[in-house]
Order: structure tokens, then sequence, then C-alpha cells
């Protein structure tokens, strides 16, 4: 260590250079790895760490003034002696139930779909990043993490959590903002984990509850909170030592490829004729009308003004965005709201959505910079009809219907960048499926704000047909912890 230590005095001289853990540092880990079990710890073979978590979704719920709260069980495996992980996720939200498995060995990660029967790779995988969420939320996990990283730890001063002493460290982790820990001067357990996120502000992990069970202590209580506000809650947490097993990083034999995925990293202008136009990248896509001399947009991700400006170049016309229909009120799908208004857009909304799109605004908008569509809307001069709908993933959802071309562009139901192949059914999907046969429209294709390949009627009703919601796939024990 006392290599370390000078070299700590020199990076005081030379800012830039990245601090080493000293002396200071080093007797606090040993304290944080002595309070988790020592030995046990240091010279564990595996874990298994179980959750059953409630989740609070982040402007997400099918309306804007309940939330829809989900059950979230996780399974997370990790061999750390032959550095393998497995991570299993069994989800039940407004749209269905879900399981999937990602593992990483032998340096590669794929993810298995046990509902769908699928097996798609992950390109880029890093070993920190699977089941990263849970590592995260996990103390006995995080103390591993500043293992690995102990000659990159930090002490980052004290302070009084509830009346108790800590003191802080803060120690980088593969793929993630640095994470600072809290450590209780008396216990040497670890309270809190907060990490900085540049969009969210910060995220905080709080621990309580601890036990000692096989010879390593660990909260079996968690919560999880984005700037203050709780996201992610413990129902039930377990951590098993030592007895993990081959059979637990199973390799998707029999599983179908999940096939290749459109490249949508460049910008792309579609002209579809009519003067309608399909612009974007990656999972950002709007439609643009041309409504003579204006144009009418849907689809609202960020970078809206990248994608009309994009258009606008295409076109080698100057004409202004005069109005943006907002498909739901979704924190991700308003994202791009503060650009539409920059733009001079006014905003085709309902009613409901009015307030949480205000709340995505910097400042507010003007009431007579809103038009509320009450059931159906025709704009453009019949170039396009709006229709108010009702689904699994939004109460209200805004429709947009081309009548020249007998095509919908819609959000978050039916959409993919499968190469080949239709997306998995969801009760979104299937909600939507009947709202828009209700609707008796004269339908050819289907785009999609997440892109871009263009669907049809008949994939929808192939898609959805015989769809039911699974209650456990292969009996998994993960369903029923
Ligand atoms: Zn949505």
């Amino acid at each position: 260590m006392s290599t370390k230590y000078i070299l700590a005095a020199g990076s005081l001289v030379f800012a830039a250079l990245p601090a080493w853990a000293g002396p200071a540092e080093d007797a606090l880990i040993d304290k944080v790895v002595q309070a988790y079990g020592g030995e046990a710890v240091s010279s564990a073979r595996s874990l298994i760490i179980r959750n059953h978590n409630k989740i609070i979704p982040f402007g997400q719920s099918a309306g804007p003034d309940v939330l829809d709260i989900s059950d979230g069980r996780t399974e997370l495996v990790i061999d750390l002696e032959n550095r393998r992980k497995s991570f299993s996720s069994w989800n039940k939200n407004r749209a269905g139930t879900f399981l999937t498995q990602t593992v990483f060995a032998d340096d590669a990660a794929y993810t298995l779909d046990h509902v769908n029967k699928t097996r798609a790779a992950n390109q880029n995988a890093v070993f920190d990043a699977i089941g990263g969420g849970t590592v995260r939320s996990v103390d006995l996990t995080l103390v591993y993490v500043l293992l690995d990283n102990r000659d990159q730890a930090q002490a980052a001063g004290s302070s009084v959590i509830k009346g108790t002493p800590h003191s802080a460290l803060t120690f980088p982790m593969e793929g993630s903002p640095d994470l600072t820990i809290h450590i209780n001067d008396q216990t040497g357990l670890i309270t809190r984990m907060t990490r900085e996120n540049a969009q969210f502000g910060t995220l905080s992990y709080n621990f309580s509850d601890h036990v000692s069970d096989g010879g390593v202590m660990y909260a079996t209580q968690a919560n999880f909170q984005i700037a203050g506000q709780a996201n992610t809650l413990s129902v039930f947490r377990e951590i098993a030592v030592n007895t993990a097993t081959d059979a637990m990083f199973p390799d998707g034999d029999g599983y179908r490829e999940a096939g290749a995925q459109i490249d949508r990293s460049e910008m792309t202008v579609r002209d579809l004729g009519q003067g309608i136009f399909y612009v974007g990248q990656n999972i950002g896509f709007s439609i643009f009308v041309d409504a003579g001399d204006h144009y009418v947009a849907s689809g609202g991700y960020a970078a809206l003004t990248q994608r009309f400006e994009a258009l606008q170049e295409h076109t080698g016309t100057e004409k202004p965005l005069r109005y943006q229909i907002v498909t739901h009120h979704h924190s991700d799908h308003v994202g791009g709201m503060g650009e539409a208004v920059a733009l001079n857009a006014s905003l085709i909304t309902v009613a409901e959505h009015v307030a949480p799109i205000q709340a995505s605004l910097e400042s507010p908008l003007a009431d007579d910079r809103f038009m509320l569509v009450d059931g159906r809307a025709t704009l453009a001069g019949g170039k396009i009809e709006v229709f108010d709908i009702g689904t699994a993933h939004s109460n209200h959802y805004l429709l947009v219907y081309l009548p020249e071309l007998n095509l919908v562009f819609s959000a978050d139901h039916f959409s993919t960048a499968l190469e080949e192949g239709l997306p998995p059914a969801n009760k979104n999907m299937t909600t939507f499926r009947t709202a828009v046969e209700a609707l008796n429209l004269d339908i050819d294709g289907f785009l999609g704000a997440h892109g871009p390949r263009m669907l049809t009627m008949s994939d929808l009703r192939r898609a959805t047909d015989g769809y039911r919601e699974v209650v456990c796939p292969n009996n998994a024990a993960i369903c029923s912890n």
C-alpha cells in the first residue's frame, strides 16, 4: 500500500491524475469487508440474490393521476470463481407478464425470452452491467464492486444519517457513474449508496434490516429513489452463498434466434408520398404532414428539432411546424415538447394530458397553444384524422391516421426494429388492436415512434391472435418466490 500512498501525494500536484486509495480508504474498506463477513465474503464462490420488489413508475402510468405500481421479481446469480452471471427478471405490469434471463459467460452475453422462447445476443455487454441495477441495489454486491475497484476508492467525507455518524467512499463501477457508499461508523454496514444521473439528479439506494445468513451480512430491505421519489421498494430479499449450479447458466438450446435488428443509427427521411414524411433515428421517429403552408407532426421524443431540420433539408423548404400531435403523456414521449414549443408549434392533446405536458416544459405554455381533442379531430384539410382511443398503455391515446396512405402512426403499441418477423404480443398491443378495429378504418400500414419497419393490419392480427397472459413459464421458481 505504501507505493500507492506515494502516488496519492503526487496526484495532489497533478490534479488530472486519478487519486488512489491510501491508508484511510484501506482501513474503511477492511472495516466494511469485516462487517459483511470477512473471510466468508472474500472466499465466496457464488451468490444467488432473490428479490421481490414493487416498482413505482416515473411518468409511465396509463393515466397521469393514478400510479400503476408493478410487481418485479429478480434472481441474480454471480459465479465469482468463473466470472459468470445470470440475471432473470419476472415482471408483471399493465402490459402483461414477462420472463427474461440474461447470461454472461465466456466474455459474451445473451438474453433468453422464456415466454416467447427466443435468444438474442447482447453486443458489447460488460460483466458489471449484467443485472447492474440489482448489483447497485444490494449492499453485499456493492462490497464486491468496491473490492474489485479498491485501488481507486476515495474517502468522500463524513455525514450523519438519522443521528448516526457515517463515512463515505467513492469508487467506480464499469458502465455506471461513480458510486458513493455511506458506511455506518459503528457497524461498518452500508446504509446508503448514491450516484448522480445527468438527466434525473441524485439516485439513492437505501438499505435496512440487515441479517446474517450463510456467514455473510446483507440488508433484507432496500429502496431505490430517483431525486427523492420512491421508485423500487423491497418486498422480500434473500441471498444464498456457494449454492450456484451450472444449470443456472442455460445456453438457450432449442430457442429461436430473435434475429437481426435494422440499423437505425443514421437519421433517415422517408418520403411516403402525398407530402407525408417519416423521419428519425435510433428510437425516436416522427411523422410530418405537409399541410400547404406549414407542417403537422406527431412523435414527440427528444431531438424533434433535428428531425424537423432533416425534413427541411430534404424538402428544401422552410415551412414552419405549426402543430404537434402529442400521442400520450409518458415522460419519454413528451421529451421533445419543449422543442416543439420553441419551434412555435401548438400542441394537440386531450384535456387529461395538459398537466403532464406542462410539467415537462421549462415554463408554462399559454392555454391558447393547446388544442384539445374531444373524441376525434380532422386536421390539415382532411389529410390527418386523430382518434382518442384507450389501451392498456394509456387511458387516452391519440391515434394518427393518414387516409391518403391508409397509414397509422402510433407510439408504444405496435412497431418493431426486427428485420424480419413480428414483435411479441403484449396487452398494449392486444388492446390497441381491439381499439383500432373498432374504428373501422381502411389500414394498409403502421409506422411507429420507435421505428422503423412498416407493419400491416394482418401483421397486427397475426401478432396478437391467440395472445394469452402467461402465468409462470417453465414453472420457474422466480415467479413464486
Ligand atoms: Zn408510452
